[in-house]
């Protein structure tokens, strides 16, 4: 499977793109609507068939391109049934699977950064969105967050995954771009060497972050994959 990362400044937040190549059928991971030119050309370029726009979750902090992608290309948007996007063809749920020629991508729901979270998971490697982040993780307060719930999620699901798995991530704030799932359970400082629940729920529960700046625009534009 070949995996792209591709990057918007104005979010931080990175898009993938994933292809198998034998039949070059693709799917886009996390699309942004202001870089929807970007990918339209960039699947283009690539003589890519585009069969989905997987959401890792309902995002607040961007709007997403899927809708976009689905009127240009006619592929299938796929988002987590407990975000609750009427627009999306596919409800997500564990174990959803999506095909890339002989390779499958599947569906891990991560809840706790907010209610509907997914991991996919595809040939050794990880798209957590902002479950689970570079020696960090997605907050906990809106949007039916839990810190508990993203606690249990990252160390019974996404830390049961193979050490070598490789990690990517729906953002990063200092310029890395991939880990592996052996380095955060080592280096994660929220997360990492066993930490034990309460302190990992301490630390989310008083972090008093300021509201997104965009929330307000990004979580009805994703309800209705960025088409409204
Ligand atoms: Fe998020």
């Amino acid at each position: 499977m070949k995996i792209r990362q591709l990057f918007d400044q104005e979010t931080w937040t990175y898009t993938y793109v994933v292809y198998d190549e034998a039949t070059k059928e693709a799917a886009i991971i996390d699309s942004v609507k202001e870089k929807f030119e970007r990918d339209k050309r960039y699947v283009r370029e690539l003589g890519l068939t585009l069969k989905y726009a997987l959401e890792t979750h309902v995002h607040a902090d961007h709007v997403t391109g899927a809708g976009l992608l689905r009127q240009e290309f006619g592929c299938q948007v796929a988002v987590h049934k407990d975000g609750c996007a009427t627009c999306a063809d596919v409800q997500v749920v564990d174990g959803t699977e999506f095909r890339l020629g002989k390779q499958i991508i599947r569906a891990m729901h991560t809840p706790g950064h907010t209610n509907g979270d997914v991991s996919y998971v595809v040939d050794g490697a990880v798209f957590t969105g902002d479950a689970l982040l570079i020696r960090a993780c997605g907050r906990t307060d809106f949007q039916q967050g839990s810190s508990s719930r993203l606690y249990d999620s990252i160390h019974s699901k996404l830390f049961a995954l193979p050490d070598d798995t490789v990690v990517y991530p729906g953002h990063d704030y200092e310029g890395f771009t991939a880990s592996t799932i052996g380095e955060e359970k080592r280096l994660n400082p929220r997360l990492g060497d066993s930490k034990p629940k309460p302190d990992f729920m301490h630390i989310m529960d008083t972090m008093n972050l300021p509201r997104p700046r965009k929330i307000d625009v990004a979580v009805p534009g994703n309800l209705a994959c960025g088409m409204n």
